[in-house]
């Protein structure tokens, strides 16, 4: 592996394949390291084998950070457009599943085989199984010990992910060489992930795994209306998993049951038109009959629907539109998509992403505190960081 190299990535995952192809398409020397067996992992798992490569709607409000100002300039400079240009050029058919999000008609293993190519043409040295021992800064160039021999270079960029899925490579390698140069690293958890329940509220709900609803999910000023799924451990979903990322234990979790309807009106229509009709019997029309069922055992009275004041169905509808679920923790990083926290920003650049502290440092993608939504925002970041920094990579060396 010996250079000369005018910049090392340590990590080819997204962040890092689309970092090396810039600089290396600007006529730059890039060695590109990973310790995994092979590239882009986590594109070859995503979005359930078919990658949800971007997300048409993406803005800076899609994204959770300390500072939500930082996603902005690399974001506007590499657009959900761009990447589908180069999907394109690459004749790799998509389609939009839903709410503006991008999937391989065919399989993610296109997407890692189009970067590869990209890779190859821009003269990027991707080696795998490599993984590295020490990095150390020795007047303007980095070091590395690495399982196959030292390298160089005067630039390096770290684009290692962040802890979840560590059956793929997951590793907090980059938090620690962030800690090494001084860089603070924000409390990570996991975040896209399903939560548990315990107790009486798993109780309530075990056998009811694989029944899945539209909610909207609710929680510390957040809200995410889509199915909400009942598993063995508790629940998951894209609604839960969306709202996992604003969760914490301890806080108020609220799901609307019957989204998109004003339910007192209707629970009162229903009582005029059919006042004998059960409670359970109504609500198991407009939702899982067994989880309708459930909810009229153990929270709400079920009796025919003349037998309510309406003092006595403003509650149960207020309770219909706002049921608290009381989760006790996620499955952490088993099965997180995300990790949330890590790379603090306030010490990068925006525009360049590099250290503000050592000079050529870099950090890109998942590592940093910044965490998409489910629906192909992490993908879009990293491709807009990886993009981002591979220009400045450019720049410097010129
Ligand atoms: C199951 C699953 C499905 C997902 N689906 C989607 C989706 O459809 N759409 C979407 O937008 N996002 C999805 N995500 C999230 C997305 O995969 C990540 O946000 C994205 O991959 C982050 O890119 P990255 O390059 O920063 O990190 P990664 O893609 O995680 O790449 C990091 C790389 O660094 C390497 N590495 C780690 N430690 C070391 C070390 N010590 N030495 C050398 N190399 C190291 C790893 O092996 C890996 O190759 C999904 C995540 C998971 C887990």
């Amino acid at each position: 592996m010996q250079g000369p190299w005018d910049a090392i990535v340590i990590g080819a995952g997204a962040a890092g394949l689309m970092c090396a192809i810039t600089a290396g398409r600007h006529g730059r020397r890039v060695l590109l390291l990973d310790h995994a067996n092979k590239v882009g992992k986590k594109i070859l798992m995503s979005g359930g084998g078919r990658c949800n490569f971007t997300n048409t709607g993406t803005t800076p409000a899609n994204y959770l950070s300390a500072n939500p100002h930082y996603c902005k300039s690399a974001l506007a400079r590499y657009a959900p457009q761009d990447f589908i240009d180069l999907v394109d050029r690459h004749r790799i058919a998509w389609h939009e599943k839903e709410l503006g999000q991008l999937f391989c008609d065919d399989s993610s293993k296109q997407i890692v085989r189009m970067l590869l190519d990209e890779c190859e043409a821009a003269g990027v040295r991707v080696e795998t199984g490599c993984p590295i021992e020490e990095v150390r800064h020795h007047g303007d160039h980095f070091r590395l010990h690495t399982a196959q021999g030292p390298c160089a270079a005067p630039a390096l960029v770290v684009a290692t992910g962040g802890l979840s899925i560590p059956s793929m490579g997951a590793s907090g390698f980059g938090y620690t060489l962030a800690r090494q140069f001084g860089h603070e690293v924000l409390p990570t958890r996991a975040g896209l992930v399903p939560l548990t329940l315990s107790g009486k509220h798993h109780e309530r709900l075990q056998d009811l795994a694989g029944v899945a609803l539209p909610v909207e999910a609710r929680c510390n000023g957040a809200r995410f209306s889509n199915q909400l799924l009942v598993t063995h451990r508790g629940v998951s979903g894209p609604a839960i998993l969306q709202i996992s990322s604003y969760w914490q234990p301890g806080d108020d979790l609220r799901l609307d049951l019957l989204p998109g309807r004003d339910v007192l009106a209707w629970l009162q229509a229903q009582q005029r038109e059919r006042p004998a009709a059960e409670l359970k019997t109504v609500l198991g029309e407009v939702m899982p009959r067994r989880f309708a069922q459930r909810l009229c055992e153990i929270w709400l009275p079920s009796r025919p629907l003349r037998q309510y004041p309406d003092a006595e169905l403003r509650p149960v509808a207020a309770l219909l539109q706002a049921w608290p679920l009381i989760a006790s923790g996620s499955e952490g990083y088993r099965t997180a998509e995300v990790t949330l926290g890590g790379v603090d920003t306030d010490q990068l650049s925006s525009s360049t992403m590099m250290s503000r502290r050592v000079e050529g440092l870099y950090f890109i993608g998942e590592v940093v505190d910044v965490t998409g939504w489910l629906g192909g925002y992490n993908f879009q970041w990293a491709w807009a960081s990886g993009h981002a920094a591979g220009l400045a990579l450019a720049a410097r060396a010129a």
